[in-house]
């Protein structure tokens, strides 16, 4: 969809987002104000993410650096009030970028990268609140920190590094039910004493939120589908 109507379509698809996590929120005994709507805006363009802006939306999440660095600075100019999330893996060598960029981080996964953004928050005077992606399903080739990693790597963010640690995310593997590795990220979350969890896309964000999801991201439901090139989230951003 394009045009008018397309952004009709997102603005309402929004709406019912929103109400939905309002329902999960209740369901769950969990204040609404408690969940967070990050609204993945990758692979949409400038013309597309407007409407969703002007609906009141300020959370949005890009997966890769440099497409954001060319899309936000004309959204941010609109809405300064806006928070971006980014929920991309990251290289190293992109730290910089990333920290001038983003407002939040997802995705420290290992040591190179929390030493790279700590070194970059310093020199740019710009302490972003960060999250830990934990690997839940153990996925060879996904990204995040292993399970039986992840005490030690949160310990090391917060006491080596420095980081304003916020919360733990995961992307559970896509052909397996998901309550459990929500599961899994709040237990180890709780152990550590991490109070932010990132969790919830478009197809299981409402079991995210009954597992004890703070940030839900969710992108075609709002946007409707993307190509199908640009579906796989673990390309490095
Ligand atoms: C693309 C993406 C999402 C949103 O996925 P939808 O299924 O479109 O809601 C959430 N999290 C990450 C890390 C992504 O890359």
């Amino acid at each position: 969809m394009d045009g008018a109507n397309g952004a009709e379509a997102a603005a309402n698809r929004l709406v019912a987002v929103r109400a939905e996590i309002a329902q999960a929120c209740r369901d769950a005994g969990r204040a609404p104000q408690d969940v967070t709507l990050i609204c993945v805006s990758k692979t949409f363009d400038i013309p597309e993410i407007r409407p969703v802006l002007a609906a009141g939306q300020r959370a949005f999440g890009e997966n890769r650096v440099q497409e954001a660095q060319r899309k936000w600075p004309v959204l941010r100019a609109e809405a300064p009030d806006v928070v971006l999330h980014l929920i991309g893996p990251l290289q190293s060598n992109k730290a910089r970028e990333a920290v001038e960029t983003f407002d939040v981080i997802h995705t420290v996964d290992r040591p190179k990268i929390a030493a790279a953004l700590a070194d970059e928050m310093a020199r740019q005077g710009r302490r972003l609140p960060v999250f830990i992606q934990v690997n839940t399903g153990a996925e060879p080739q996904k990204a995040g920190i292993l399970p039986p990693e992840a005490d030690a790597f949160i310990a090391a963010c917060r006491a080596q590094y420095g980081l304003d640690l916020q919360g733990l995310m995961c992307i559970p593997p896509a052909d397996e039910v998901a309550a459990p590795h929500f599961a899994l990220l709040a237990k180890i979350a709780a152990r550590n004493g991490v109070s932010g969890l990132s969790m919830g896309m478009s197809g299981d964000f409402p079991t995210a939120i009954s597992q004890g999801a703070t940030h839900v991201r969710v992108g075609s439901a709002i946007f409707g589908t993307r190509p199908a090139a640009a579906q796989p989230a673990q390309n490095p951003a």
